[in-house]
């Protein structure tokens, strides 16, 4: 990047108090994006980083035009952006290509929408195709080409449009590791060789790595609902060493601002306003999303914090998991709710539990999940209704619908999906797929004599 337009430090866009709330057909108003104020400047790469959810497609959106906030302005240039900008182009991680369009035909997408004549439009076109790397492949359709030929037709389609500012929504997600990290790289060239007209960059990304890669700044969003909680300016010289230690450091950092966010991990703050006014229960008014981790997972990662004296770096453990924080809080949120590990300072830190846990067999563990869970409103609610009833069962739908009174339809089911799996482990209730019913076995109604005292 040349020095003018790194210290060019004029307002590309200004986003004022932009705030996005969703109505649910249940009259719940979800709130998305909570008070955004964000200034991109020219010459900048800015990285939004934040977990699955967090509504980092709907800010990007937003920034677009494509889509208007509830409340406050985006400008650009000083204006407000009422429709889609034709100043900003997007890139999708789904690639989002047209499988009836030939390669050249859907990077002249765009500019056959701005009216640009056939004749210049082909020349643009095929520059552009070249410039990304897929010249030979120009008459070919989408489903001839891998993953990253045609996320490479995903760029060239957007730069095609001369955009000023470039928004990418997770662009390498969907590719393999080695594809990903090749069109990082010539993303890069691109941007820092000057060799196209780009003002800045907005890429929404989960990978702090990738962040701490490309990006000159990063922006992490908190979930449940989206608010900024860190701007870093990321100040390491191009091409960046992954290895080096400021790199390493930087990444830590990162990690830890995600892992700490004002991330309230089990509380339902983005339903407003709340319309709990049928508490036939103290569980049904009490119930709160689970997080959603996986039980395998769990028992691997404290194993893992055990086998390492009983504390260590999150950031160090998502990778040698293989996970990114995305993937990692879920399961940390869950050894949190299950009273085995507290986060602190970026580090996972077993509790007395926890080192129990890591050291005991399946069924020893089956039972110290068996009795968090029957601390949780959401199992002592199921339970209360199977053991209520005289044939001890209840269909899945009903427990949805309830469900669905505090969170979305998706996020019902996902819930009671995650519930019969952790109850399958912990013995606490049966779910048959076939009739959809939730039921209690003899030995588990044995038993609820037992935390039926117990949750009293
Ligand atoms: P991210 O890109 O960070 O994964 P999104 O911006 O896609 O997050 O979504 C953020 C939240 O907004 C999610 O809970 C999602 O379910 C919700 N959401 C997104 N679009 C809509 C919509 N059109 N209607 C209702 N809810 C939506
Ligand atoms: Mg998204």
């Amino acid at each position: 990047m040349t020095d003018t337009r790194k210290s060019a430090d004029y307002i590309l866009a200004k986003l004022q108090g932009v705030t996005k709330m969703y109505s649910q057909p249940d009259h719940y108003d979800i709130l998305v994006l909570d008070d955004i104020n964000l200034t991109i400047f020219k010459g900048q790469f800015v990285a939004l980083l934040g977990p699955s959810g967090s509504g980092k497609s709907t800010l990007l959106r937003i920034v677009t035009g494509l889509s208007q906030p509830s409340f406050g302005t985006v400008l650009y240039r000083g204006r407000p952006v009422t429709r889609p900008n034709p100043r900003a182009a997007m890139v999708f991680q789904s690639f989002a290509l047209y499988p009836w369009l030939t390669v050249q035909q859907n990077v002249e997408l765009g500019l056959t929408a701005k009216g640009i004549p056939l004749a210049e439009r082909r020349q643009k076109a095929l520059r552009l195709i070249d410039l990304i790397g897929l010249n030979g492949y120009e008459e070919a359709f989408p489903k001839e080409l891998s993953g990253g030929m045609r996320q490479r037709v995903g760029f060239a389609r957007a730069l095609a449009v001369d955009p000023e500012l470039l928004c990418m929504d997770e662009p390498f997600s969907a590719l393999d590791f080695l594809t990903a990290e090749n069109l990082r790289s010539e993303l890069l060239d691109l941007w820092l060789d000057d060799k196209i007209s780009l003002q800045s960059i907005l890429m929404v990304t989960h990978g702090i790595e990738e962040a701490v890669y490309m990006a000159d700044r990063i922006i992490v969003l908190s979930t449940n609902p989206a608010r900024i909680v860190a701007d870093l300016a990321v100040n390491l010289p191009h091409p960046r060493n992954r290895k080096s230690s400021d790199f390493i450091y930087l990444v830590d950092h990162v990690y830890k601002i995600v892992t700490a966010g004002d991330r309230p991990p089990h509380s339902p703050l983005n339903l407003v306003p709340s319309r709990l006014q049928d508490p036939e229960s103290e569980d049904r008014a009490q119930l709160k999303p689970i997080p959603y981790g996986h039980l395998s997972m769990l028992s691997g990662l404290l194993e893992l914090v055990s086998d390492r004296g009983g504390r260590d770096d999150l950031y160090r453990l998502g990778s040698e998991l293989l996970l990114e924080v995305d993937g990692l809080l879920p399961v940390t949120d869950t050894a949190e709710l299950f009273h085995l590990a507290t986060v602190a300072e970026g580090d996972l830190i077993l509790t007395e539990q926890g080192r129990q846990f890591a050291e005991v067999d399946v069924s020893a563990r089956k039972q110290i999940i068996r009795r968090e869970l029957l601390n949780i409103p959401l199992f002592r609610l199921i339970l209360r209704v199977l053991s209520a009833k005289t044939n001890h069962a209840m269909s899945k739908d009903f427990f949805t619908d309830i469900l669905e009174e505090h969170f979305s339809q998706d996020q019902a089911e996902r819930q009671l999906a995650l519930a019969i799996n952790w109850a399958r482990f912990a013995d606490l209730f049966h779910y048959d797929t076939d009739s959809e019913l939730l039921y209690l076995a003899d030995d588990q109604l044995a038993e609820a004599g037992d935390w039926d005292t117990a949750v009293r």
